[in-house]
C-alpha cells in the first residue's frame, strides 16, 4: 500500500516547552503505526533536535522542517540549508507552504531549487500545492496546480520523483475553517495522480503519497483519508493539540 502519512505542520507556534508537552502527551497515547503509515511533524528549527530525539525509537514517526534554502550554503544570513538538515538527519522538509508562497515571495522556480537541494541530502519533499479562492471560482484550479508541479518537480527523473511527498492545500481552506469536502478534495488528487502519471506513468504515480491539507480536524480525517487518492494530511492548527492530532493520526487508512 502506498505510505499514508499524517503531518503536523506547527508553523511559528509554541515554545520550546509547549512544544516538548504536545509531543510528551501524544507520545503517551502510543498510538502504533502500520509499516506505511507515518506520523510526521514539521517543527520550528530550533525544537527540530528535540522533536527527533523525543521521537528516536518510535516506529512511522518522524521530523521535518518547514523550510529550506534555496542556496548551497553561504553568506546568506538567516537561511537554513538543506545540508545542515542532512547533518542532524532530519527526513523530511515542507517546500512551497502558501505562507512562504505569499509571505516570502517563493516562486515555481525558487521551489525547484528547494526540492533538489533536498533530494541531493536525502531529505524527502513535503511538495506543497494549492490554488487560491479567485482562482476556484473561476474553475481554473486543475490548471493553476499543474503549473505549480510542472515547473517545481517535473525537472525530476523517475527515480526522483518516486521520493517526493506531495501535499494539496486549498489556500482557501486553510486556516479558515472551511474544508474542501472530501468530494472537492478526491477530485483534486485524482487530477493530480492523472497528471503525475502522464508524464511518469501509472507505476511510479502510484506511489506518490498526496496529502490534503486545509481545516483537516479529528471530526472530519476519517471522511477525507477515506477517499481513494488521499493519503493523509497536513495540518496545521488542529497538530497544536494532541489530543486531536491523534485522532487525525488514527485515522489514517
Ligand atoms: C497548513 O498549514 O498546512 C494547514 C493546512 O493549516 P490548517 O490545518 O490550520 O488549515
Amino acid at each position: 500500500m502506498r505510505q499514508q502519512i499524517a503531518a503536523a505542520n506547527w508553523k511559528m507556534n509554541l515554545t520550546y516547552q509547549q512544544g516538548e508537552q504536545l509531543l510528551d502527551v501524544l507520545l503517551k497515547e502510543a498510538i502504533a503505526l502500520k509499516d506505511h503509515q507515518r506520523a510526521v511533524f514539521a517543527v520550528p528549527f530550533p525544537y527540530l533536535i528535540m522533536a527527533a530525539q523525543k521521537l528516536d525509537g518510535k516506529k512511522g514517526y518522524a521530523v521535518s522542517a518547514q523550510n529550506c534554502s534555496d542556496k548551497k550554503s553561504g553568506a546568506y544570513t538567516g537561511e537554513v540549508a538543506a545540508e545542515m538538515l542532512k547533518s542532524i538527519n532530519i527526513p523530511y522538509c515542507v517546500l512551497g507552504h502558501s505562507e512562504r508562497r505569499e509571505y516570502f515571495g517563493e516562486d515555481n522556480l525558487t521551489l525547484a531549487q528547494k526540492v533538489l537541494l533536498c533530494l541531493e541530502n536525502n531529505i524527502t519533499p513535503i511538495f506543497c500545492c494549492g490554488e487560491p479562492l479567485h482562482i476556484r471560482e473561476a474553475n481554473a484550479q486543475q490548471e493553476f496546480v499543474a503549473t505549480q508541479l510542472k515547473e517545481s518537480l517535473f525537472g525530476l527523473a523517475d527515480d526522483a520523483i518516486r521520493k517526493i511527498v506531495v501535499a494539496y492545500e486549498p489556500i482557501w481552506a486553510i486556516g479558515t475553517g472551511r474544508t474542501a469536502s472530501a468530494a472537492q478534495a478526491q477530485e483534486m488528487h485524482k487530477h493530480i495522480r492523472e497528471f503525475l502519471t502522464a508524464k511518469y506513468g501509472a507505476a511510479t504515480a502510484n506511489e506518490i503519497p498526496i496529502l490534503y491539507g486545509g481545516s483537516v480536524k479529528g471530526a472530519n480525517a476519517s471522511e477525507l483519508f477515506g477517499c481513494s487518492d488521499v493519503d493523509g494530511g497536513l495540518v496545521g492548527g488542529a497538530s497544536l493539540n494532541a489530543s486531536e492530532f491523534a485522532s487525525i493520526i488514527r485515522s489514517l487508512k
